[in-house]
């Protein structure tokens, strides 16, 4: 069926396509790609061949256009470097453009570096939010984390190896000494997530910045944890009840 199809793509072990976004890529008419010599890679290693076109949010109008108008009678894929789509990566002017014009705009759902590092952390799950890459400098770094202080949420950011150490001693300085998680090189040879206090991250990594792709997972303030009270009473409250 033509339309816009968002396709999820592996963010380090291609093992990681799913059997359904290999299916839809090899009959796509053409796919958008955020870098077309980045998805050839993958396109070679799926033994497939299929138009290319790229595309970025400031792509202009007519590129965006022509795509939308290609979407009545074609099977159009939009596809990122890595991972889902419009996180963090280009598509969501696409898919505004592909339903004002009315047409078909499904998913295929599949890695997100955020919500994989997210399962990593061993921090609450429950409810969080995503921040995408905090700005370079450092006094609209600040303001952006002091916008974050008071929410009652697990924060993720993506982060790169030079600017983790700044990162993590910016965000101990305007959410306090939080516990966090920094995940690395997540379903690659060198995965790894290091939990600690922000202040000990931030020491850690101050003289050895890490190589490779990184998302930051910061607990929530600390009076937040009234679910961890809650289990605490429920325990009391069972220990209780068995004793009797
Ligand atoms: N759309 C992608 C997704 O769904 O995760 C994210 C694209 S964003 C431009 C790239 C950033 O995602 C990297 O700088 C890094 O922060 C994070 N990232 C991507 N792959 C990763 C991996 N394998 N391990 C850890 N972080 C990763």
């Amino acid at each position: 069926m033509p339309g816009l199809y968002i396709v999820a793509t592996p963010i380090g072990n291609l093992g990681d396509i799913t059997p359904r976004a290999a299916a839809l890529l090899a009959r796509a008419d053409v796919i958008a790609a955020e870098d077309t010599r980045v998805t050839a890679k993958l396109l070679s290693h799926l033994g497939l061949r299929v138009p290319m076109t790229p595309y970025h949010d400031h792509s202009d109008e007519r590129a965006r256009a022509a795509l939308v108008a290609r979407m009545e009678t074609d099977v159009v894929a939009l596809v990122s470097d890595a991972g889902t789509p419009l996180i963090s990566d280009p598509g969501y002017k696409l898919v505004r453009d592909a339903r004002a014009a009315g047409r078909r705009v499904t998913t295929l759902p599949g890695p997100c570096a955020a919500i994989a590092a997210i399962t990593l952390s061993g921090l609450p799950s429950d409810r969080f939010l995503f921040a995408g890459f905090l700005p370079s400098k450092a006094k609209a770094r600040s303001e952006a984390i002091a916008e974050l202080a008071g929410l009652r949420a697990t924060l993720v950011f993506y982060e790169s190896g030079p600017r983790l150490a700044a990162t993590l001693a910016a965000l101990a300085e305007g959410l306090g000494n939080r516990a966090a998680a920094v995940a690395r090189e997540i379903s690659k040879l060198y995965e790894e997530c290091v939990t600690g206090s922000l202040g000990e991250l931030a020491a850690r990594y101050a003289d050895a910045p890490p190589k490779g792709e990184i998302v930051v997972i910061v607990a929530p303030p600390a009076d937040n944890v009234v679910e961890e009270a809650d289990d605490a009473a429920v325990d009391d409250a069972l220990r209780a009840a068995l004793a009797d």
